[in-house]
């Protein structure tokens, strides 16, 4: 027995069990809110206990479709190809004025359909991949992971020199990587 009830704006999928307390859940990928409750439980004291966790619930969905934008429905190849040339556009505009702004230089770069991490670098070389997944993301996002990725230029971990140098030069940046968990 399942019922959607909408508790200010937020629709709940509420699904009576022989079950003894409230049970909630986000679940992936689109962050639908469920619950699972107790068949004599009023529908009221259903919309307390979610009124009383409501900045858990709005934390839990944002996570959850965060990961979701990481794991992207594969596009057809043309759609893809599309996305590719967009973001390398992008970041060959993006990426020349970054390194002008720091004096941290990459000795090359590539786009890549990485789908687990956003960018890397090789701390030996240099060059510096890109995910395609990068495409669907704004363009401070894009500027934020540029300049990770050409901080691990002179600072291979995420270690003080790191933090020090993205302090520097973004001082937003830990907002961001939480948003794109990276
Ligand atoms: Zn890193």
């Amino acid at each position: 027995m399942t019922k959607i009830i909408y508790i200010d704006g937020l629709p709940v999928e509420v699904t009576r069990k022989r079950i003894k307390r409230i049970n909630m859940r986000i679940k992936e990928p689109d962050g639908k809110v469920v619950i699972s409750a107790p068949y004599l439980v009023p529908d009221r004291e259903i919309i307390a206990f979610v009124r009383s966790k409501m900045d858990w619930i709005d934390q839990g969905i944002a996570r959850v479709r965060s990961r979701a934008i990481m794991h992207p429905e594969p596009a057809d190849d043309q759609e893809k190809e599309a996305r590719r040339r967009d973001l390398k556009r992008r970041i060959a505009e993006r990426l020349p004025v970054i390194e002008e702004r720091t004096g941290l230089r990459c000795s090359g770069w590539t786009v890549r359909d990485m789908h687990t991490r956003w960018g890397s670098c090789n701390t030996r070389t240099h060059h510096v991949n890109f995910s395609l997944m990068l495409a669907t993301r704004t363009d401070t996002e894009l500027d934020y992971v540029i300049l990770h990725e050409l901080v691990h230029t002179v600072a291979p971990d995420h270690g003080r020199d790191f933090y020090a140098l993205m302090d520097r030069f973004m001082p937003g940046w830990k907002t961001i990587r939480r948003d794109m968990k990276y």
